[in-house]
């Protein structure tokens, strides 16, 4: 069981797409005007969440 994972606060998250620019996976895409990661393909390296300009992004807690 993997407990690392990445996850985007949905009512934080503005879509403004900073994350995506950043991820070097290409793991996250824009639905409905929010931040999706897909989990198929996020590594886990953490690049997204200080490139969010709203702190959406975070480590599971
Ligand atoms: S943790 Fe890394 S691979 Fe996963 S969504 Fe964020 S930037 Fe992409």
């Amino acid at each position: 069981m993997d407990q690392k994972k990445i996850i985007i606060d949905c009512e934080k998250c503005r879509g403004s797409g900073e994350c995506i620019k950043v991820c070097p996976e290409k793991a996250i895409s824009l639905k409905n005007g929010k931040a999706v990661i897909d989990y198929n393909k996020c590594d886990f390296d953490g690049i997204c969440i200080p490139a969010c300009p709203h702190q959406a992004i975070s480590f599971r807690p």
